[in-house]
């Protein structure tokens, strides 16, 4: 290993330095009680080749010295040589899964190597995904799959240049090992490659690191980690809670931290209704106290405008995780996380308050987001009888969401000529002469519209160069990843690396990838199997 201490970043491991540890450091699958975490390390990997870096995040990591030498790299980011200062650690947490509580859990194919104390006084947290099992693997191999690897790094990216929060990926290596992944339970497993993507985020902490604590009376371990995560994520707040004393007096510093736990999550969720994104299992283990999208398993990117739409198999019956259901299931989320912490914040009136207040909040970030992807200066101008009418109207036929906000952009109310319609007519998936019927909602959303926008000093330019900032031109539609997907399994990473390189860039419109990525789903992606449709298998 060529790197010196000296050249080794900071790692400053606040977690396993700061919170109690699993007494037990032999890897065997068992409940794990009183500890925070478990030391654990990564497993060996047969041939671990590097398969696409962020260079910028690298560097933001302090890991520039390594850049050089991407065999060494590659060791480092599939876990098998540790750094000095990496304390390697899997994370014990609970969960309610599809809405059932479902005991404990814990990184069962993760591992965290070390929290990075960057230059620019961050902390960031590496964490490899697949890189072996753990006490929390329970009866799977700790593993992942190239397939469900690349979507993660090549969503997460996206999601961070889209302006949504998102743990972000390092990196992306091959093991050059097999794993046997059943795709859609239905009895056809196949030995598939294998991949470790290295995930980053400043923490990796889940609702369910509370829950589980929660159900079983451990209300010492919940003090600790609630303080923990006030300390360490909330700068502004660290000092209230050295100074207090008793938990009555902590009291405050708890309810100001959940409330912007509350108020992050809720954020993150009118992100994701802005770019059409459904996670797909939003079980409160894989729900950021940080409002990070987490933990990229059978997500899907809407292509036709359909609240009612999941992209997992697995949660077709009930569409539990349905995009417009997400709202709901957030709030749903953090009442469990109010649950749990309530035997330490002992104020259910306090957190019943902010809990009832999450609807109206939520409203009023959503209409404003609306506001904007519609090119309004100011909310107040675009009432929500607009928005109400327009959720209907991208209903009427089978219409691409995010087609139609960025043609919409071409709009000139002034103009009596406009036609909204016509405008937005490439959006639509069936070529077809409209119904009389559409044709005339088109007609009276737009006179709505019309006069909205009019009301608004804005000139044109200005007004689409707005919308097309929150509007983009391009996001990782299913079938896009998936055609990645196919090129990397046959050994050409460099379709993966094309794409990622647009997705760098969702806002601005790229001639030279408009013709693959920037026209809405092809027809053969409707039903095959990873466009349309993904498991939990990966
Ligand atoms: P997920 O649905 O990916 O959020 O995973 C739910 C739980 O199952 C988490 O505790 C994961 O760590 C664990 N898990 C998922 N896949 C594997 C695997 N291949 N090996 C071990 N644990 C896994
Ligand atoms: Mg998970």
């Amino acid at each position: 290993m060529p790197l010196t201490h000296n050249e080794a970043p900071a790692f400053v491991n606040r977690f396993t330095r700061e919170l109690p540890a699993d007494k037990i450091e032999d890897n065997y699958c068992r409940q794990v009680q009183g500890a925070a975490y478990s030391r654990v390390k990564p497993a060996r990997t047969s041939n671990p080749e590097l398969l696409s870096l962020n260079e910028e995040l690298a560097c933001e990591l302090g890991l520039q010295s390594l850049l050089d030498d991407k065999a060494a790299l590659a060791k480092v980011l599939s876990g098998n040589t540790l750094l000095p200062g990496m304390d390697p650690f899997a994370m014990v947490y609970g969960g309610h899964q599809f809405g059932n509580w479902a005991g404990q859990l814990g990184d069962g194919r993760a591992i965290n190597l070390g929290e990075i104390s960057t230059a620019k006084n961050k902390h960031l947290t590496l964490q490899l995904k697949g890189a072996g099992g753990t006490p929390y693997s329970r009866h799977a191999d700790g593993r992942a799959v190239l397939r469900s690897s690349l979507r993660e790094y090549l969503c997460s990216e996206a999601m961070f240049h889209l302006g949504v929060p998102t743990t972000r990926a390092l990196s992306l290596v091959s093991t050059g090992d097999k794993v046997v992944r059943d795709m859609f339970y239905d009895g056809n497993p196949r030995a598939e490659p294998g991949a470790i993507v290295c995930r980053v985020a400043p923490s990796f902490v889940r609702f369910g690191n509370f829950e589980l604590p929660a159900s079983r009376g451990d209300n010492d371990l919940l003090r600790r980690l609630l303080d923990f995560v006030v300390v360490t994520d909330r700068e502004d707040l660290s000092e209230r809670v050295r100074l207090a004393g008793s938990d009555s007096s902590r009291t405050d510093v708890y309810l100001d931290w959940f409330q912007q736990v509350c108020r992050l999550t809720q954020s993150m969720i009118v992100h994701w209704m802005r770019v059409g994104f459904v996670h797909g299992v939003m079980n409160t283990d894989n729900m950021s106290v940080l409002g990070l999208t987490i933990d990229y398993g059978p997500y899907g990117w809407i292509d036709d405008y359909n609240p009612d739409w999941t992209p997992n198999t697995t949660d077709a019956a009930n569409r539990r995780y349905r995009f417009g259901n997400q709202p709901a299931i957030a709030r749903w989320n953090l009442y469990q996380l109010a649950n749990a912490i309530y035997p330490i914040v002992q104020d259910a009136e306090s957190l019943q308050s902010i809990l009832d207040k999450l609807p109206s909040e939520y409203d009023v970030e959503f209409s404003a987001m609306m506001s904007q992807k519609l090119g309004f200066q100011h909310p107040v101008n675009c009432p929500a009888a607009l928005i109400e009418a327009l959720k209907k109207l991208l209903c009427l036929q089978p219409t691409d969401m995010t087609l139609f906000f960025r043609l919409l952009s071409e709009f000139k109310p002034e103009d009596a000529h406009s036609n909204v319609h016509k405008i937005v007519n490439a959006a639509f998936y069936e070529n077809k002469q409209a119904q009389p019927s559409i044709a005339q909602a088109y007609q009276d959303w737009e006179a709505l519209y019309r006069r909205c926008l009019l009301s608004e000093p804005a000139l044109h330019a200005q007004r689409k160069s707005m919308m097309n900032s929150v509007n983009p031109a391009y996001v990782p539609r299913n079938y896009l990843a998936q055609q990645a997907i196919d090129a990397a399994e046959a050994g050409d990473i460099h379709v993966f690396t094309k794409l990622l390189n647009v997705l760098e860039q969702p806002y601005h419109q790229q001639l030279s990838a408009d013709a693959y990525a920037g026209s809405k789903r092809p027809e053969w992606a409707v039903n095959k199997a990873g466009c349309s449709m993904l498991s939990c298998s990966s």
